[in-house]
Order: structure tokens, then sequence, then C-alpha cells
């Protein structure tokens, strides 16, 4: 499959004494990449960092679909469920974060008010750890999103069945899991639309949530999400779990970060992940003892302000020299 610990190239937000509510923080901290990518794109339409107003930013999770279900958080129809494009569009990076996240379109956390917490999976479905994910989240009743690669969907199908009939949603981390900002924009459509496609065919239901790889993106993988009417989900809550760094600290990691509104990102897919099949148990536990709320991304969406612009902190850009 050639995926072994497939984002362990990928700089990450590390772990803060203070709670990781600051998208700017989680933004500069994973900007390395996004300067990369744009440095390796010199002869193409990528931008750098040091240049707001075209850029690629690395941040953390995106998106999701609107029309689903309120009560259950299941998509109501599969023709239904993507949200209508935003037009006119701005060209510029930082507005169009600006005019995505005005709709709830592009989220790094969800309510700060409220004690509700999704867990996410990327990477997935893998034949031996998947299932043993979907039964920690049955013994405990929790509902979660798996973030699944395309081509390791129409390779295992059922699995991806299996996660949505068990309740939770499905979103879509691209065909191969590349880094979307070194694509063409055909080439962006291509990987986001064969994997909505095959996770339709396993599942009955086209996802509407997407998270870009490494959590990059520029103005031409934001241009297609809302022509698509996806919604980017990046996160604010994560172990860096792919690193296998013992299952002690992934579980200190993640409750370290663990607040209202939080998004954890974990892995069961690309890698060894017994350490973070290991860490799943105490982190539900605990985080249910501190009185949160495990929810799927959709009611998370649903729970959101109504004017997001104005109670969750704004996106910058980050610049070289706040990148540590
Ligand atoms: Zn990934």
């Amino acid at each position: 499959m050639g995926i072994q610990n497939i984002d362990s190239r990928v700089f990450f937000a590390r772990r803060s004494k203070t709670r990781m509510y600051r998208p700017s923080l989680v933004i500069t901290l994973c900007a390395i990449l996004g300067l990369l990518g744009s440095l390796a794109l010199a002869t193409t339409a990528t931008l750098t960092l040091t240049n707001p107003n075209q850029g690629t930013v690395t941040t953390g999770a995106t998106a999701l679909s609107t029309t689903q279900n309120r009560t259950t958080g299941r998509s109501a129809s599969p023709s239904t469920n993507t949200q209508t494009p935003i037009l006119p569009f701005p060209t510029l990076l930082w507005q169009q974060i600006a005019a995505l996240q005005s709709h709830n379109r592009f989220l790094y956390t969800g309510n700060r008010y409220l004690p509700e917490i999704a867990l996410t999976f990327d990477d997935g479905p893998s034949p031996y750890y998947t299932p043993q994910v979907l039964a920690i989240l049955q013994q405990y009743k929790v509902k979660a999103t798996f973030f699944c690669i395309g081509r390791q969907v129409a390779r295992y199908p059922d699995l991806v069945r299996q996660e949505y009939n068990d309740g939770n949603l499905v979103g879509n981390h691209t065909w191969s899991h590349p880094n979307l900002a070194l694509l063409s924009s055909s080439d962006i459509l291509t990987q986001i639309n064969l994997t909505a496609d095959a996770i339709q065919q396993a599942t009955g239901v086209r996802p509407t949530l997407f998270r870009p790889p490494y959590g990059v993106v520029n103005t031409r993988v934001l241009a297609k999400a809302n022509l698509l009417g996806l919604t980017t989900i990046i996160w604010n809550d994560e172990a860096r779990d792919w690193s296998t760094p013992g299952t002690g600290v992934i579980i200190s990691r993640i409750l370290n970060l663990a607040g209202d509104g939080a998004i954890i990102l974990l892995h069961d897919g690309g890698g060894n992940r017994s350490q973070t099949i290991a860490a799943l148990p105490t982190i539900i536990q605990t985080l249910r003892l501190r009185g949160f709320k495990f929810v799927t991304l959709q009611q998370m969406l649903n729970d959101l302000p109504k004017r997001p612009a104005s109670t969750q902190a704004p996106v910058t850009v980050p610049t070289p020299a706040s990148t540590p």
C-alpha cells in the first residue's frame, strides 16, 4: 500500500501547556510544510507564506456538510447533502478561508462553549486496525468520524460500510493522500471525486466532509472544496500517534489538549496503530469523566454558533517570522 506512517513527514501542531484553542498557532506550527510545498512549486502558481494574499496554508482539520439530519447527524439523502457553492468565491487565500468560515465550512474546532468533542480517525480503512477501533467505539457507544483514503475504500468497502452503519460519519481524505498543494486543479478534483465515488458506492452516501492530507490547503484546494460543496475539517487536538510515541504519550497529549469543541485527530490506517488502539479506551473514559460528550462532526457543525466569525478566533496567515 506504500502508506506506512503516512503522516510521518508532516510537522503538526506540537503539544502546548496551554489549551490549543488558537487557530493561528495551529496554522503557524504547521506552516513549514506549506512553505516547503510552495517552494517545491516555485514554477507553478502556488504561493508562499510570505505572501498572505496568495498562499499555501497548513492547518489542522476542516469541513463538513450541512444538510444532514440534525437529530441523527446522518445524511438525509445521498443527493442533497452538499452545500451550495459560495459565489463569487474570493481568489485570495485568507479571503477564501474567511468566506468558508462565515458559512461554517472550514473548521478546526467546534463550539468552544459546549462540552462536545469529536473523535476523528484518518488514513483508513485498515483491515487490521479499523475493526478494532469500531469495536471500541461500539463498546463505549461513541460515534466518530472516519476520513478515509479512496484507494483503501475501494479495497475494503465493507469496512467503510460498517463505519457508516454503526452511526459514524465517513469523510473524504483524497484517493492517495498526496500533498494537494503540489497538484494541479484538475488533479485535486480527481483525488476528491474518485474518493467520493468510492465512499458513495460503499455507503450509498456521498461524503460532504473533507480533510486535506497533512492539513495543507491552498487557493486551488479551497476553490475545489467550495465548488463541490464540501466542508473542510482540520483539528486542534492531536498526539502525532503516527510517530508511535508510546501509548502513555498518546493519552497524555490528547488529554492535555482536550477541551470544549475539540476535534481530536487519531489514525486507524497508514501504519502501525496498535498504540492508538491501546490508548483509545482511556482517552474515551477520561474525557467522559471530565464531562465531555462525544459527537460526530455533523453534530458539532449543528451546534456551532450562528455567527462563527464573531465567536471563533480569526484565522491568520502565518509569516516565516512566526514559524517555529
Ligand atoms: Zn492523513
